[in-house]
């Protein structure tokens, strides 16, 4: 198959985005979050689809995305808070669990009760959903196990001849995945942190907002996943990630160390570091997180950044961290998967 690469500004392609959806097709797109891969959600064989297109396993469910709240009627049920988080945060990087009905398919939500549903707020986006009319199943638009990805080149590099059309939008500028949150267990529970942090979600709903446990280390062995994607080795290179956290200049000499004895080794290596250490570390091949304390430009950079490692055939890579609070939650959340939990403190 062709795949088409089109701009996402022009009517023409958002015109062609929406036929291909209408006829059970897959389309390449952009969010604020990440690149999706959609699909008619109330299509069975358009969903499998995005199974097949991704490798991805059947038991990780989609994301649900539309552009009106009208379009929820008939879908799911409203759990409380849901109103008042919608209010706040719709459109944008916010994924809801809601009651289902039976008009989404099992495909959907690997046969769990809840759909999870998110509106984008990407004008482009929107125009794509509005023009298509339907709800659209959508994951990140990269191979199962790979980083997700927030330029229109990672879809093609992922999906090309897999998919008939990518808009692109350009870079994506939250860069991370949106917060997944669960309103209809009691407690709310973030499942999956993103850029909607959990702050602004209690602050929103004026109670406190639990974190699933596994957010920031891996699933035991007999712990049931909340959020089913846990359960996978995520946003990987294939090099072998290590952080290293402590003080600011033990940290800088560790990962001079730990890249200069794999080199020795043979070993081709490299450091992930903010803007303020590329001069110091400029022997260690740095790669540029952003500037320390930005953690919105280091979610920003972080999936291009593991993308490029992969291409560049890194076989370690030792990376700073930044503190797991607001985004930098989402960050190191990514980032400590990126990394198995692998992390050493100096
Ligand atoms: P992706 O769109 O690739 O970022 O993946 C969506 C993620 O949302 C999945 O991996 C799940 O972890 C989570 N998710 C989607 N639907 C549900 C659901 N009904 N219950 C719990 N988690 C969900
Ligand atoms: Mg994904």
């Amino acid at each position: 198959m062709q795949t088409k690469v089109m701009d996402a500004s022009s009517p023409e392609a958002i015109e062609l985005a929406a036929r291909l959806f209408a006829e059970g097709q897959l389309v390449g797109f952009p969010t604020e979050t990440v690149y999706g891969l959609g699909a008619n959600a109330l299509d069975r064989e358009a969903v499998l689809s995005i199974f097949a297109a991704k490798g991805r396993p059947a038991d990780n469910p989609l994301i649900v995305h539309i552009w009106h709240r009208d379009q929820l009627e008939g879908l799911c049920e409203m759990p409380e808070g849901a109103e008042k988080l919608m209010d706040a945060f719709w459109p944008g990087p916010l994924t809801m669990l809601f009651p289902r009905t039976e008009r989404i398919p099992d495909e959907v939500t690997a046969g769990l009760p809840t759909v999870a549903i998110r509106m984008p707020s990407l004008p482009c986006t929107q125009r794509l959903l509005k023009t298509s009319g339907l709800p659209i199943a959508a994951p990140s638009a990269n191979r199962s196990g790979r980083p997700s990805p927030t330029t229109a080149a990672h879809v093609a590099e992922d999906m090309d001849g897999r998919i008939p059309l990518i808009l692109d939008g350009g870079p994506c500028q939250v860069g991370l995945e949106s917060t997944v949150l669960d309103l209809t267990h009691g407690t709310p529970t973030i499942l999956r942190p993103g850029g909607i942090t959990k702050e602004m979600i209690e602050s929103a709903l004026g109670t406190q907002v639990a974190l699933a446990g596994s957010i920031l280390r891996p699933l035991k062995p007999d712990e049931k996943a909340l959020s089913p994607g846990m359960r996978y080795r995520h946003y990987a290179p294939r090099g072998t990630v290590t952080l290293i956290e402590g003080e600011e200049e033990k940290v800088l000499e560790a990962l001079r160390k730990s890249c200069m004895g794999d080199r020795d080794a043979g070993r081709k290596s490299c450091v992930l570091c903010f803007t303020e250490h590329l001069q110091t570390l400029s022997d260690c091949d740095p790669h540029d997180l952003g500037s320390r304390g930005n953690d919105a430009e280091v979610a920003h950079r972080l999936f291009d950044i593991l993308r490029r490692v992969d291409e560049e055939g890194m076989e370690t890579i030792y990376s700073e961290v930044v503190p797991a609070e607001g985004v930098g939650l989402a960050v190191m959340n990514r980032l400590g998967r990126a990394a198995a939990f692998r992390t050493v403190r100096v």
